[in-house]
């Protein structure tokens, strides 16, 4: 709520209308269920096939394939980390911030899971480790790797300050998925998407509603780890807020890397398919 308001007055019945319990938007009880323990198993015995550091203040793209994992380890300080994951076969299948929220909560853990955008809608990946569960949610209502942050950007840096920074994960984002792909820079831009904020710790002001972060809990050695439902594109950018306790969008932060691993399970997990796209008919009414 804005300092000047309210600019109407409340009516008759407006404590009996806020006292109204709210609901859970989207039940998840029908929602398919990875089988985690299945997932988790498969790890035993797993073997590293690629290991990628991201530079502090940049970025790095990796392959994934379906069936393998990645995992996201700090390594030298704290730093968080935004990630973008696309269907390394079409990038115009990528990670929907959004509806990932609205299924989810505003911060991800192990078992949740990272959905596409439309028409797919499935499951890209799939939570199967995080060393920072033990956070849970602290007294100011923050928690870790949300899903509510966009990720910064130079365009909302100018906005704001009049700036010109080019190290913004956005852009670092994007000059890694133009390397990645040989894409023109302005090209690999489009595919730019929201992120999942990894490590990083933020939340809601409950008074005013604004966005709010704080000095990240991750130390060396933590990680999130997740499983391929499909053949993945990912892209890493350390970001210039360092552990994002005060300020991004500037080289004053305290930097570091973030390393990306992927592992080959020795077989597929018991059971697990990948994913189908989502079977709505797409008619949308016009039949
Ligand atoms: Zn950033």
């Amino acid at each position: 709520m804005k300092p000047d308001t309210p600019h109407h007055p409340a009516p008759a019945d407006a404590a009996a209308r806020k006292a109204v319990p709210p609901v859970v938007c989207y039940p998840v009880e029908s929602l398919p269920q990875p089988d985690l323990a299945a997932l988790q198993a498969a790890r035993a015995g797993w073997r590293k096939t690629a290991e990628v550091l991201v530079p502090p203040r940049d970025a790095r793209c990796f392959t994934v394939p379906a069936g393998h994992f990645l995992r996201i380890t700090s390594v030298g300080g704290p730093q968080v980390g935004d990630l973008n994951l696309w269907n390394a076969a079409d990038l115009s299948e990528r990670f929907y911030s959004g509806k990932t929220r609205a299924l989810h909560g505003t911060h991800l853990s192990t078992g949740d899971r990272m959905w596409s955008s439309f028409p797919t809608l499935r499951p890209l990946a799939t939570i199967t480790d995080d060393s920072l569960d033990w956070y849970g949610f602290d007294a100011f209502g923050l928690s870790v790797h949300d899903v509510i942050g966009t990720r910064c950007d130079p365009y909302t840096n100018t906005l704001l300050t009049g700036g010109q920074y080019h190290h913004c994960c956005h852009s670092n984002l994007t000059r890694a998925l133009a390397a990645a792909t040989g894409l023109p820079l302005h090209q690999a831009e489009t595919h730019v998407h929201d992120v999942l904020n990894v490590f990083m710790c933020t939340g809601f002001s409950r008074q005013t509603g604004q966005y709010l972060m704080k000095a990240s809990p991750v130390r060396p050695g933590d990680y999130l780890e997740f499983f391929a439902e499909i053949d993945l594109l990912g892209g890493l950018s350390a970001c210039p807020g360092g552990d994002c306790s005060s300020e991004h969008s500037s080289d004053t932060a305290a930097c570091h890397p973030l390393r990306i691993e992927v592992f080959a399970p020795q077989s597929p997990p018991a059971g697990w398919v990948s994913p189908q796209r989502n079977s709505y008919d797409r008619s949308h009414g016009s039949r």
